[in-house]
């Protein structure tokens, strides 16, 4: 089977994490495996490229930092390829290289002062550009041949710069290209994650974070059989691990339960990263490189339909709950049009909504980042509904959004009523509801300060400390 493997900072973050991802890739190759590898910058190198970027825009270049970047992967390097001293200046020379085009764009910004989005990308994207040859030189040590494959050769994406989005097609084309000979000579390719290019060859990133979406953009153009993510935690939990001391990793779910568990912040997969595979329907295993003998998780299209009912309970915080209240407001059409096209002007996206029938009252949930400046604008556009009395308040508020989670939640009657039930008993009031009618999650918005409780209450209610029982 082809895997794409790919690694996150914490997984590259030394030397000795380098040296163990290349034994995982070398592994699953030593099984009969074709791998491709996709790497990430080394942790915290991205910060600092970005805080470097903007730095010169401000008309300071620090020299230091490109000191700083050469030293961390020097070092690296020095360790990895102890006793091959000509891999090692091959490899440190592939890095001066990286640095040598990083100090310039940075010293061209520090003279015009302007960052633009391609500008920003250009820079930012140098991390995996350092990572990726010391990954395959540690992948050579190992004893498989490998070499570094810049993605801007690989995938092509729209010019939007800092979160632009793979066209499949010519990705597809490239990728076979570029990739198919190196494996049908055994080689095991380091891919640069984060970046691409567009059709034009310039340099574009895919979003923060976005080496998960690198990996899941190669597997579903190279049709491969599965995408591995390793990072540093044992697959995808029932909660935040840090808020119910009993959460536990889950075996398998599902592509649409991956997505609302991270729109809903949990933090291991992002949406996006599930399409490519998603479509291509390539299962995707989150694995643990800290503990690789952990299976993790697993998530396909069907997910583990043995289990009913709810299976993983989270929640986002920092959001507001913004409420259009007034009795007038009854049966006045055009009113929650007028707000939704407010919030769609300011760019703010919506979370959750929800409208009691007696039509008093609307609500949403935004991010409490972009709060005032929504609730600034709907009392502009609704000064006049304002005036008339129609609305008595427009109102916002800091709260969290709990979500309980589970794709066989559809159907499974008492849910509600254990949510309500759970929630109660801790004492902890529910400000709004919302079921999606996919029935895949229950949303809740209670006080900030309640969140971690109420998490907590609907992972003991559901016993979701305790493996699953399979019924049917
Ligand atoms: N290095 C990039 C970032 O820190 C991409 C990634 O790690 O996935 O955002
Ligand atoms: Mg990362």
């Amino acid at each position: 089977m082809l895997i794409v493997m790919k690694f996150g900072g914490t997984s590259v973050g030394s030397a000795e994490r380098i040296a163990e991802a290349a034994r995982l890739a070398v592994d699953a190759a030593g099984k009969g495996h074709r791998v491709v590898v996709v790497t990430s910058a080394m942790s915290k190198v991205t910060d600092l490229l970005v805080d470097a970027a903007h730095t010169a825009s401000r008309g300071k270049w620090d020299p230091a930092v490109r000191q700083q970047l050469l030293e961390r992967h020097r070092q690296a390097v020095e360790t990895l390829c102890a006793g091959n001293a000509a891999d090692r200046d091959q490899v440190i020379a592939q890095i001066e290289t990286q640095l040598d085009r990083f100090e310039k764009l940075c010293f061209g910004l520090s003279m015009v002062h302007e960052l633009t989005p391609r500008l920003l990308d250009a820079i930012s994207g140098t991390g995996e550009l350092l990572a990726a040859p010391l990954v395959a030189a540690a992948i050579r040590a190992a004893g498989r041949p490998s070499s570094p494959v810049d993605a801007t050769e690989v995938i092509v994406t729209t010019e939007q710069f800092g979160g632009a989005e793979p066209l499949p097609e010519p990705t597809a084309a490239k990728a076979a290209a570029r990739l198919h000979p190196l494996i049908e000579r055994g080689e095991i390719p380091v891919v640069t994650g984060f970046i691409g290019a567009t059709a034009d060859g310039v340099l574009t990133t895919l979003g923060r974070g976005g080496s998960d979406y690198s990996a899941s953009i190669l597997g579903a153009a190279l049709d491969a059989g599965e995408v591995w993510i390793w990072t540093d935690v044992n697959g995808v939990m029932t909660a935040n691990p840090s808020e119910v001391a009993d959460a536990r990793s889950m075996a398998e779910i599902s592509y649409s339960e991956a997505s609302e568990l991270a729109y809903y912040g949990a933090k291991v997969l992002h949406y996006k990263t599930i399409l490519p595979a998603f479509r291509k329907r390539i299962p995707v295993r989150i694995l643990n490189s800290f503990n690789p003998a952990h299976p993790g998780t697993r998530v396909s299209v069907e997910g583990d339909t043995s289990t009913p009912g709810v299976k993983a309970v989270t929640s986002i915080r920092k959001v507001s709950l913004i409420a259009i209240s007034g009795t007038g407001m009854q049966g006045i059409p055009g009113i929650v049009a007028k707000a939704f096209d407010v919030v769609a002007e300011q760019q703010a996206n919506v979370l959750m909504i929800s409208q009691a029938s007696s039509e008093n009252n609307i609500c949403f949930v935004i991010s409490s980042s972009e709060a005032p400046r929504v609730v600034r604008a709907l009392r502009t556009a609704l000064e006049v509904e304002l005036l008339r009395g129609h609305i008595e308040e427009i109102a916002d508020q800091a709260v969290a959004v709990v979500a309980a989670v589970g794709d066989r939640m559809r159907g499974t009657p008492g849910i509600a009523a254990t949510v309500f039930g759970a929630l109660g008993s801790s004492g902890i009031n529910v400000i709004a509801i919302s079921q999606g009618s996919s029935e895949r999650n229950i949303s809740l918005v209670v006080g900030e300060d309640h969140a971690a409780e109420a998490v907590r209450a609907l992972h003991r209610a559901f016993h979701l400390d305790r493996a699953p029982v399979p019924v049917g």
